[in-house]
């Protein structure tokens, strides 16, 4: 048995299926020369994606080294990580990709070829032990550089995919139908990838250490996503056991009744709505009682392809969405990409910290071609029925003017073709946590808050969301995300404004007390969890959840918050 984090609930029994290929199962393509900027940028993309993984693998051995042999022999790896940082090394890695258009792969061999035949022809034992260890470590990169993805329409039907890294976009060619489980050595519970298999409903396990060493391609392998354990070849007795639970699981979920409204016992009523990427989960979202979306994550239209969707492509799957609903509201964010999320046509360069770079609204507002077509699109869709629009990542009230602005000018330019648009709700996230202590000043420019709790936690507890190794860290519950959320719903509603929340803390049923007793207005999540989280709210009393929440706001840490959580119910 292997331990992961427990990513999206359910259980997946199947064969496994390695998503990647080895060096040397496939053609490497060395000889391959890069063509135009896009390719290089994205060859240098790669280099620094595969310097990164190597460096952690290095990292792992020296410490397993530390602890089950010594410090001396640790050191080994330590200096195999000095060379991997070498900024010589490096600029002439890079120099061979930018200026003689090598692949990186081929790069990397050749810079550490030269070091190395120099070291190696000098007479001294100490230089030529020195070759051998920067062939190691150029073999090392070249095996990461060289690793080759199968395409996500090869997995065979039922199969549990088991992969080092699995990108959002990737996790997105999968569905329920076909895969029955996912499995994966990196990530984390709100990790792009991880939100995209729980809206798919495929039982995920992400940040299993030591994965890809342990599983064969064929292994029977149970995942269990609610509890974070892999098993590979379990025995039949385990093996009849989760059958047995999967099924009673199953039916379990079937049976909740998701009629009516979520109301508290006192009566306060929140609105129970769907996170959804396209117009095809529409229907799930309908069929678990959503009463609108609160969520449509838009960047998902813009992934998996080699330009941007035009306007008319846009507003027919806006439209198709929006008259779903009959009148119920939508709240469609814009372009959301950067971070765990790159597009690789715009061209946008390098960050060395995606997630605090060039992501979100940032990136539109640089690229108002883009921005204002969706805009448009938004805008002509608005006419089929209730659409929100909503900006993503803001951190600072020029951005949110700015953006209204693009969104003024493309009204505008509607209407010089004839077509007038009434008043669109306009609301923005609050992600960042200079936005939610900015919340009093930002009300006054919007319609509404949605609380994305999966990015605050991460830039208020400086937890990467998607890194298993400090996945530890990172909780929503914490009491300075709590302090954050709670300003930002007293800011709201000072100023007559609603406040939903649509992170993954959302779907936490365990939550619910503290979701009401917050005092949101509306609650987004992916459409499984709508009916359990409703029957969690219609148990709770509103004025007993503020007093709760009072409480929790005191306390030391999250630990803490999850113990008085459990213990309300
Ligand atoms: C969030 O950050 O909580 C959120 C809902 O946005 P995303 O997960 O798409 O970054
Ligand atoms: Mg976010």
């Amino acid at each position: 048995m292997l331990k992961g984090i427990a990513t999206a609930p359910g259980i997946g029994i199947g064969p496994v299926y390695l998503l990647e290929l080895k060096s040397g199962e496939e053609e490497t393509g060395n000889s391959q020369l890069l063509y135009g900027p896009e390719e290089i940028q994205a060859e240098l993309t790669r280099l620094e994606e595969a310097l990164g993984r190597a460096k952690r693998d290095l990292e792992e051995l020296a410490d397993k080294t530390r602890r089950d042999i010594s410090e001396a022999e640790a050191g080994i790896f330590k200096a195999h990580i000095l060379m991997l940082t070498d900024p010589t090394f490096i600029a002439g890695v890079k120099e061979k990709i930018q200026v003689e258009k090598k692949n990186a792969a081929r790069a990397v061999e050749e810079v550490a070829e030269a070091i190395a035949g120099s070291f190696a022809a000098l007479d001294d034992d100490l230089f030529r032990e020195r070759a051998a260890d920067i062939r190691d470590v150029a073999g090392r990169l070249v095996a990461k550089l060289t690793t080759r993805m199968r395409p996500a329409r090869e997995v065979p039907p039922g199969a549990i995919i088991v992969a080092g890294e699995l990108t959002p976009s990737q996790t997105a060619g999968f569905s329920r139908d076909t895969v029955a489980g996912i499995a994966t050595e990196t990530g984390g519970t709100t990790c792009h990838t991880a939100i995209v298999a729980r809206a798919l409903g495929i039982p995920a396990v992400l940040g299993v250490r030591g994965l890809l060493d342990q599983a064969r391609a064929g292994d029977t392998a149970i995942i269990d996503g609610s509890s974070g354990a892999v098993y590979l070849n379990p025995g039949s007795e385990l093996l009849e056991e989760y059958k047995k639970k999967k099924v009673t699981l199953e039916a379990g979920r079937l049976n909740i009744k998701c009629t009516g409204p979520a109301r508290t016992r006192d009566g306060r009523q929140i609105e129970l709505v769907a996170n959804i990427r396209k117009a095809a989960e529409v229907k799930i979202a309908l069929e678990h009682g959503a009463e609108g979306v609160g969520l449509f994550r838009t960047e998902f239209l813009f992934m998996n392809r080699e330009e941007p969707p035009g306007e008319e492509e846009q507003f027919q799957a806006y439209q198709e969405v929006v008259a779903a609903f009959q009148g119920q509201p939508v709240v469609v964010r814009t372009l959301d990409v950067g971070g765990d999320k790159p597009l690789p046509y715009l061209n946008q360069g390098h960050d060395e910290n995606p997630f605090l770079g060039l992501r979100g609204l940032r990136l539109c507002l640089t690229r108002q071609e883009i921005f204002k077509t969706q805009l448009k699109a938004l805008l002509r869709a608005a006419l089929y029925g209730n659409l929100r629009i909503m900006f993503p990542m803001v951190t600072a009230l020029e951005e949110i003017r700015e953006a209204k602005k693009i969104m003024a000018e493309a009204r505008l330019e509607l209407e010089a073709s004839g077509l007038a648009v009434s008043r669109v709700e306009t609301g923005m996230m609050i992600e960042v946590p200079a936005a939610a202590l900015m919340a009093d000043i930002l009300a006054r420019e919007v319609d509404f808050f949605s609380i994305g709790t999966n990015d605050l936690a991460q830039y208020t507890l400086a937890v990467d969301r998607g890194n298993e190794r400090v996945t530890g860290m990172y909780d929503a519950c914490h009491p300075a995300v709590l302090k954050l959320i709670d300003v930002t719903v007293k800011a709201a509603h000072r100023y007559g404004k609603w406040v939903g929340l649509c992170g993954e803390l959302g779907s936490e049923i365990q939550a619910a007390p503290l979701l009401v007793g917050l005092g949101l207005d509306e609650i987004s999540m992916s459409p499984v969890f709508i009916p359990p989280m409703k029957e969690a709210i219609n148990k709770i009393a509103y004025h007993e959840a503020r007093k709760l929440v009072r409480r929790l706001l005191e306390l030391p840490g999250p630990q803490e918050v999850r113990a008085a959580l459990s213990e309300f119910t």
